[in-house]
């Protein structure tokens, strides 16, 4: 169902969410007595994240180190990917996420660093407690 249908995500490159996903479709039409109906329900079920992550793809793959330190370092990013893999958002919030914690992000890495008024402002092991309260319980 999923593979044969051609349902990985081309980003992620993940298969079994979307094998599961197309499977209770296709159980869904038949028990409806629609089995013709499989494939305009995956289409709208599962045809948005496969044209999303076409979109990501193309985006990540061309500028890998780039999307790396702007999006991956980003926890925020981290629990938005990890939420998405549970199936609770999609990529529209991933990116939203991206946008939005952008500054936060930024800012914190160069705390981080010691980059921030040549250090003054936190560096080494202060700076990873000042991260970790900052992104406490935050999404
Ligand atoms: C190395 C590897 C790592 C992966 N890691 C992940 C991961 O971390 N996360 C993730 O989401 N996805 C991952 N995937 C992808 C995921 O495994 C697949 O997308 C998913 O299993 C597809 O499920 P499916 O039911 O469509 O196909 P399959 O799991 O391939 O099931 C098809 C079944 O049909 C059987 N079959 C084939 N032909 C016939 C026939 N003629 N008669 C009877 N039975 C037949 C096969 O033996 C098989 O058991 C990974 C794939 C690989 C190869």
């Amino acid at each position: 169902m999923g593979d044969a249908a051609g349902l990985v995500d081309p980003f992620t490159g993940e298969g079994i969410r979307f094998a599961i996903k197309s499977g209770r479709l296709a159980a869904q039409a038949i028990l409806d007595g629609h089995p013709e109906s499989y494939t305009t329900r995956v289409n709208q079920s599962i045809g948005k994240n496969l044209r999303m992550g076409n979109l990501m793809r193309k985006m990540f793959y061309g500028l890998q180190g780039t999307w790396f330190e702007l999006a991956l370092r980003n926890p925020a990013v981290s629990r938005a990917l990890v939420d998405m893999f549970a199936d609770q958002i999609g990529y529209g919030r991933v990116l939203l996420t991206i946008a939005t914690t952008f500054p936060r992000s930024m800012f914190t890495k160069k705390v981080a660093l010691g980059e921030f008024m040549n250090g003054r402002f936190a560096s080494g092991a202060n700076s990873s407690i000042l991260m970790k309260e900052i992104y406490r319980g935050k999404h």
